[in-house]
């Protein structure tokens, strides 16, 4: 039995490099390394010789369900400084699975080469190869350098990828992200004033893309009162035409004296020498990484800035892209109300903090892992994937 267990792969190899030669395809010749790393599940360096692909997945946390994070392509300095990226990422995207319920865990990857001009197709197949070597334990998605025509090369080696642009996929996060951001907004007025409508609400938006774009249009229906700001001078003087904004200039706008900050653009913003300097009562917007160090929303506090955790408050975007792996497929409503509900965490965070006299965001990672330690939100069914890999 066992002899014809053999022979039956050993015939299933032999047809699949026949059919990959037909098409003129090498075969892969994956290394893939693991990085002994404490603290994560796995850590694996990932190689292939013919693409010249050297990339890095890290997958924190499983515990509440697979691992899901994007694919950041870019050209970094040191294997090193790849490494800490992607721990520091995948860590993030536990975090943020945890406190917003969705049923995944953490994980990120990195590949290092410039996406301007290194990204090749070879390299993205091997890439996916790789990701399929992990069986669904780490499912991929876009991140910075890497769009949905980039996962869909992936798909040609994995299934375990979201954010295709197939008919059951979720297409763009972006006006998502903003809807949470703006049901975030809303909860840092309520803590504020009492009250969550943003009639006449002073908020000074720093970057108008994807989120904050979709954001000032959610705020300018809520009455709010707004001043926008973008490198992009040409766009920010449109979008303050449209809505009856202000602009302030890129170097102006973290100290705009308005009642709430939204940051959605760049990381770092808040660190030693801006806190002094802010003039808001709270900061709430869809930027990545806006703490330079965690000691920053210690100081934040200090200065009676409230501050909605990022991780929180921006989980729209996973959130949407998650819903494709229901088992109806991708329906908008159910994201939807999910993404609301990022109000009533924040509400819950900002209590947390205000009984333990700790920062927001120390309450929001003690939130996030109390989930992780009890199971809270916990994924019961496998996720469903609509799409096959498509050669
Ligand atoms: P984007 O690239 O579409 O937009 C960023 C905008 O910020 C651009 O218009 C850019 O010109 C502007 N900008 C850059 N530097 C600036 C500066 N110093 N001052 C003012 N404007 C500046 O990116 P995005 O998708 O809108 O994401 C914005 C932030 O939100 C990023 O930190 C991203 O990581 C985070 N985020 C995005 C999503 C999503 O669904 N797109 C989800 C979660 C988090």
């Amino acid at each position: 039995m066992q002899v014809l267990d053999q022979e039956a792969v050993d015939s299933k190899q032999r047809l699949s490099s026949l059919l990959r030669e037909a098409r003129g395809e090498r075969e892969l010749e994956l290394q893939i390394e693991r990085l002994p790393v404490k603290g994560y599940e796995q850590v694996l360096k990932v190689t292939e010789k013919g693409s010249k692909l050297t990339a890095i997945i890290a997958i924190h946390d499983t515990t509440l369900g697979p691992a899901l994070g994007g694919v950041r392509i870019q050209p970094y300095a040191s294997f090193h400084d790849a490494l800490e990226d992607a721990l520091r990422l995948s860590k993030g995207m536990t975090y943020k699975a945890a406190v917003s319920e969705v049923g995944f865990g953490g994980g990120k990857s990195v590949i290092l080469a410039d996406p301007k001009t290194e990204k090749t197709p070879e390299l993205l197949l091997a890439f996916g190869a790789a990701v399929d070597t992990l069986k669904g334990s780490y499912i991929c998605a876009e991140d910075v350098g890497c769009t949905p025509q980039d996962c869909e090369l992936f798909r040609r080696k994995t299934k375990y990828v979201v954010g295709l642009s197939h008919a059951k996929s979720s297409g763009d996060p972006g006006p998502f992200t903003s809807f949470g951001v703006f049901r975030g907004i809303q909860s840092a007025a309520k803590k504020l004033f009492g009250a969550d409508s943003l009639e006449g609400v002073k908020v000074a938006v720093q970057g108008l893309g994807s989120v904050g774009s979709n954001l000032i249009n959610y705020l300018f229906w809520a009455g709010a009162d707004l001043t926008l700001s973008d490198t992009d001078l040409v766009k920010a003087e449109r979008l303050a035409g449209r809505y009856g904004a202000k602009t302030l200039p890129p170097e102006e706008i973290l100290f705009a004296e308005c009642d709430i900050l939204a940051p959605c653009a760049l990381g770092g913003i808040i660190n030693d020498q801006t806190v002094p300097r802010f003039r808001c009562k709270a900061i709430a917007g869809g930027a990545n990484n806006q703490l330079l160090r965690d000691s920053s929303a210690l100081a934040l506090k200090e200065r009676g800035i409230l501050y909605a955790p990022d991780f929180v408050i921006n989980a729209g975007g996973l959130l949407n892209v998650a819903a494709e792996l229901e088992e109806e497929g991708y329906v908008p409503t159910y994201p939807r109300s999910k993404i609301s509900k990022i109000y009533d965490c924040l509400s819950a965070i900002y209590e947390i903090a205000d009984k333990s006299s700790e920062s927001t965001h120390a309450a929001a990672l003690s939130l996030a892992e109390y989930r992780i330690k009890y199971g809270i939100g916990k994924r019961l069914l496998a996720p469903t994937f609509h799409h096959t890999i498509e050669s």
